[in-house]
């Protein structure tokens, strides 16, 4: 275990090199060829390490493949690190946010969340082979394609490899070098409002606006928000009318909900979907549904994180933990009573946007954390 930091450290051009790769083929969700590309990338590294890992491809539809790799097979209940190789960038994103290093930062699109620790977690495996070290557990890898967009075809494989494991850590972005003992749950609705279009100057009166039914029920459901038991609702996108000078006869929102507890989800789905039109002549249609399950801190989460944290404290730092809004695979592993730990990845900032980056300097630690852990559970 003293080795591991120093392996890394040795090895810190190597993966910079690898992390560059694998930023560089930009796969955004619902891009089957660019994500083909990447899986190819990450069988052909998982079999440069070791030609005894197990690989699987499972495809899913006009989205790319989930990949897994099950590596030191033994007797002992595997433990599940789980990551994704989407993101939510364009293609062309590239152009307007270079990879590049600047002044310790690392930036690219999806480099924090997450394709760096896609890479960090293949280099744990190459430590452990090169290095001769076994494991405690044999390792179940899951990189799956549609996190980003709510896993509709990878939950069921989350849920299926989360069943037979003792264990699972997700290998999500850390924040601010904290790992993640818990995070919100979410859902998503869309509100469609249906009116009667009219010309705005001769005859409004003939009108029943789309978008003033809209805004009304916006009011409503803002309402519903309760920060005290960490309950958001807040309306994202807004669309709606045909031109200028037409009452809008159809309007459209999207409403982004999350919650600390399923009671809570339920309550607000109720809400919602129970919405009642202000204008009877506007029709008011509402779908969607809860997504991912709040993962919760329990005693089980808390006695992961005291060992990972255990293990830093080895290497001379505080782990540190926290809770956030956004949800991640985590929450449907968590959901099923598997102990889980969440963001074991490296450090950074900038999810999501053209600042995206991870600090240089936190690969190498990150990386024997992570090790440790595996070693130490
Ligand atoms: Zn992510």
């Amino acid at each position: 275990m003293r080795m591991l930091p120093d392996y890394f450290n040795a090895k810190q051009a190597g993966i910079l090199e690898s992390i560059q790769q694998v930023v560089e083929i930009e796969t955004p969700s619902y891009n089957a060829s660019q994500n083909a590309v990447m899986v190819d990338w990450f069988e052909a590294e998982t079999r440069r390490i070791s030609a005894d890992f197990q690989i699987e491809r499972i495809f899913a539809e006009n989205l790319g493949a989930h990949f897994i790799i099950r590596a030191f097979p033994s007797n002992e209940k595997p433990v599940l690190l789980l990551g994704h190789t989407d993101t939510v960038h364009p293609i062309g994103t590239i152009s307007k946010n270079p990879t590049r290093i600047e002044g310790g930062k690392f930036y690219g699109c999806g480099i924090f969340d997450m394709k760096a620790n896609c890479v960090l977690i293949l280099e744990i495996l190459r430590a452990f082979v090169e290095l001769n070290i076994q494991p405690t557990r044999p390792i179940t890898i899951l990189l799956s394609c549609d996190e980003e967009i709510g896993s509709p075809t990878g939950r069921a494989l989350v849920e299926r490899e989360a069943l037979k494991s003792e264990f699972c850590f997700v290998c999500e972005p850390s924040a601010g070098g904290k790992v993640k003992t818990g995070r919100k749950g979410t859902a998503s609705y869309t509100l469609k409002t249906h009116g009667v279009p009219a010309h705005a100057g001769l005859e409004p009166e003939k009108g029943a606006s789309a978008i003033l039914e809209i805004a009304r029920q916006i009011e409503k459901l803002n309402a519903l928000n309760d920060l005290q038991k960490g309950t958001t609702v807040n309306v994202c996108q807004i669309n709606g009318g045909t031109a200028s000078n037409v009452i809008p006869e159809t309007a459209e929102c999207s409403i982004d909900v999350r919650f600390t507890s399923m009671t809570e989800a339920k309550r607000i789905e109720k809400e919602i979907k129970t919405l009642q039109n202000f204008d009877e002549r506007v029709s008011i249609e509402i779908s969607g549904e809860i997504n991912r399950p709040p993962l919760e801190r329990t005693k089980d989460v808390v006695h992961l994180y005291e060992k990972a944290r255990q293990v830093a404290l080895k290497s001379g730092f505080e782990l540190g933990e926290t809770q956030v809004g956004g949800a991640s695979d985590g929450n449907f592993v968590g959901a099923l009573g598997v102990p889980v730990l969440d963001g074991l990845g490296i450090a950074g900032d900038g999810a999501h946007t053209l600042d995206e980056f991870i600090f240089t300097s936190d690969i190498p630690k990150r990386a024997a954390l992570l090790a440790g852990i595996l070693l130490a559970n």
